[in-house]
């Protein structure tokens, strides 16, 4: 029984999972700017022992997925801006010692890519693209189970290709990234430069919102939502052209309203890709629901010290 962890900017998810992927039982607990690491990592220790207890089990290993940037191979965090006080803390160390298992930690959206490889929606491609698309854009690359990792570990960051030179300035200082574009803080902020003062929505707007106003037939959040659509294809285009892989799982917040994105998504692909098989890559939505990058933390455990 793995105890699995998934660190958040705003929460942190404990629970226990199964050698094939189900949820046992689970806890969460809010986290924050000002949360200190050692009160955090003997809470989560609290968490593992009261979700073990709770499903009855003994826990014999401990997989974590985590917002970045992490180091997959010392267990560290890095430069962290959502948790400052966990900076260069190792909780794979610090939770191994404490339960006296072995414990792997890896990046969430590649927990959630191998989640999905593993018991989700890409199950049994050989090539696999994971996109979360939420406050950000994620993604990982799995192929033939096995996580893609780049040069000295690194991890892709697909939600940083400039998809327009001439785009709005990134997170990352780079003009025109695919999530300064795409991700939903980009939708909400297009809908505020755009409406006017007397737009009824301007209070409490978010990407899900604006997607409820579009299906209700409001004509600005509609206009948004096509943007959403063209600059969401455009990058996955992209990925066909540069991957060809098997299938691309969508998944992150802003996918729950995926109905309104994925036709426009697929005619984009369609228009931009030429000399690959584009209709052979399929486009699916992750299946494996609120408890992802739950599931996602046991398969990093799997991964990096199981058999498959
Ligand atoms: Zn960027």
């Amino acid at each position: 029984m793995i105890g699995a962890v998934d660190i958040g900017g705003t929460k942190i998810a404990v629970g226990m999972v199964d050698g094939r992927g189900q949820v046992r039982s689970k806890m969460e607990a809010p986290t924050g700017i000002d949360s200190k690491y050692s009160e955090g990592v003997q809470q989560i220790g609290q968490m593992l022992r009261k979700t073990a207890h709770k499903a009855g089990v003994k826990i014999t290993g401990i997989g974590i997925g985590s917002t970045g940037p992490v180091d997959p191979f010392t267990g560290e965090f890095g430069e962290v801006d959502f948790l400052p006080d966990w900076r260069h803390q190792n909780p794979v160390k610090d939770l191994a010692r404490m339960f006296k298992v072995k414990a792997a930690l890896e990046n969430d959206a590649d927990a959630g890519a191998l989640a999905e490889a593993a018991w989700g929606a890409g199950q049994k491609k050989r090539r696999l693209i994971y996109v979360t698309v939420g406050t950000g854009i994620g993604g990982a690359i799995v192929l033939d189970g096995k996580l893609y990792r780049g040069v000295d570990g690194a991890h892709p960051e697909f939600g940083h290709h400039v998809i327009d030179p001439s785009g709005p300035v990134c997170s990352c200082g780079v003009r025109g990234c695919w999530e300064s574009l795409a991700a939903g803080p980009a939708m909400v902020g297009w809908v505020e430069r755009e409406s006017s003062a007397n737009y009824p929505h301007r209070s409490g707007l978010s990407a899900r919102r604006i997607c409820e106003l579009a299906r209700d037939g409001d004509a600005l959040a509609t206009r948004a939502v096509e943007r959403e659509t063209h600059y969401l294809g455009l990058g996955l285009a992209n990925l066909v052209n540069l991957f060809a892989p098997d299938v691309i799982v969508l998944g992150g917040s802003v996918m729950k309203s995926a109905v309104l994105f994925l036709e426009g998504i697929r005619k984009t692909i369609v228009r931009n890709c030429r000399f690959v098989p584009f209709e052979e890559t399929e486009i699916v939505l992750a299946s494996l629901g609120e408890d992802s990058n739950l599931i996602g933390a046991a398969r990093v455990w799997q991964h990096r010290f199981g058999r498959s």
